[in-house]
């Protein structure tokens, strides 16, 4: 067994907040759950505040003169200012509740995009971006004619910087760019990146679906001007996230979606927009999902992101190990001290959808197929890998279960 260093990871006893991982499958199996790069399972101390927010305190918010209106709209601002805190924003206007990751980068490219690009502007990317940070950016190029480049990679799966000035540019409007890859794991630079990005004057836009829920983040001191992120991927309810972006952009972005609570004042002729955070929240929001984020992070920051940072670290490192020795197995994507807690790979044989499948007989739940990174894939050489992705709640039993599954796996197709 490799050397690890047990005393960074966290208690196991923190399991037991999440019951759903003491479940069996197929019959007796324990569940082994290692997909929570897809979407994170969620504790107790969440789920309950969700719920007695429709046992005490809902009602729609920002619109009724009632009791109920009123705490439900003191523990949603609440949830606000908690995120705020946790991204470390000046303002808490700077954070505006969205569906997710998606419709945070979509809100973007629509707003800030639509009102800034034209014909011929530059839009910076890269091969390793999830599609929702890839799409959004070529259909405002389509809208536009503006033209996408890419930052090309190295052979281990990190951007490669020392090409970073033959397309980053006078002409660049926007870099767009993940903080950890959903596929390969990169931990990418972004501090840097806004460095570079503003020396030309072009805006940073980051996706931290992957980023936020295990590593400490901090939008002023990366000097970001737009960062997305998901709550369930950080062990908060789905269909609701994060657009952050800096006062001063957002002020002038003209609002994206239409309708009740962006607005100032609607006349038969026309409307004026509401101030910050109301003009991007338009229609009722996703009320106790954003006061169940808000929970989500408490917990989160109850153990400490760095303490996150460090048990996946380890558990990264031991599964890189344990994974490199199984014959005829390739891990995508850089070592370990390059990357955050998740390890995609692919086998000479079998293909990646049969070994998820050969693992969930195991108990063993992972990811299989491009992962929503079809260029990433197609760059590769490949098109499909499974990704096995590790979070606060797992362990080295786990990992040790997913060798094992795979060693064995391997073996049958030899
Ligand atoms: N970006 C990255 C890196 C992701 O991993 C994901 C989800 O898998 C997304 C964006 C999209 O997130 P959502 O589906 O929550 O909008």
């Amino acid at each position: 067994m490799p050397a690890v260093e047990t005393a960074q990871l966290l208690p196991e006893s923190l399991r037991s907040d999440f019951p759903i991982l003491a479940e069996h499958v197929h019959g007796d199996q324990p569940l082994v759950f290692l997909d929570s790069a897809a979407s994170s399972q969620r504790p107790l101390q969440v789920m309950n505040v969700v719920r007695d927010v429709y046992v005490r305190g809902y009602a729609n918010v920002h619109r009724g003169i009632h009791v109920m209106s009123e705490r439900a709209t003191d523990s949603y601002e609440e949830a606000r200012r908690k995120l705020q805190k946790f991204l470390g924003a000046k303002f808490d206007h700077e954070v505006i509740f969205t569906p997710g990751t998606t419709a945070s980068i979509n809100t973007v490219a629509r707003s800030w995009g639509n009102a800034n690009v034209g014909a011929g502007d530059e839009i910076l990317l890269n091969p390793m971006e999830h599609h929702s940070n890839l799409v959004p950016w070529f259909q405002l190029a389509e809208r536009t004619g503006a033209v996408v480049k890419h930052i090309p990679l190295t052979d281990d799966g990190r951007l490669d910087l020392s090409q970073l000035d033959s397309v980053l540019t006078e002409r660049t409007k926007v870099l767009a760019v993940t903080h950890v890859s959903n596929t390969l794991g990169t931990v990418n630079p972004v501090a840097e990146l806004a460095r570079r990005a503003h020396a030309v004057g072009a805006v940073i836009v980051v996706d931290a679906a992957q980023s936020a829920p295990h590593l400490a983040t901090n939008v002023v001191e990366l000097d970001v001007d737009f960062l997305a992120l998901s709550g369930h991927k950080m062990c908060g309810p789905s269909g609701v996230g994060i657009l952050y972006g800096k006062e001063s952009l957002l002020e002038a972005m003209p609002p994206f979606l239409g309708g009740g609570s962006m607005i100032g004042q609607v006349t038969l002729d026309g409307f004026t927009s509401a101030g910050l955070p109301a003009k991007f929240e338009a229609g009722t929001p996703p009320i106790a999902q954003a006061i169940g984020l808000g929970a989500a992070v408490d917990y989160l920051q109850s153990i400490g992101l760095e303490r996150i940072a460090q048990h996946e670290h380890v558990l990264v490192e031991y599964a890189y190990e344990k994974l490199s020795a199984i014959e005829g197995l390739t891990i995508l994507g850089p070592a370990p001290e390059h990357r955050a807690g998740l390890v995609s790979f692919v086998l000479t044989q079998p293909h990646a959808h049969d070994i998820a499948q050969l693992l969930d007989q195991r108990g063993i739940a992972v990811r299989a197929g491009h992962h929503c990174t079809q260029p990433l894939h197609d760059s590769l050489g490949i098109t499909a890998s499974t990704r096995a992705s590790f979070y606060l709640y797992s362990t080295l039993a786990e990992v040790d279960a997913l060798a094992a599954g795979l060693s064995e796996i391997a073996g049958m197709f030899r």
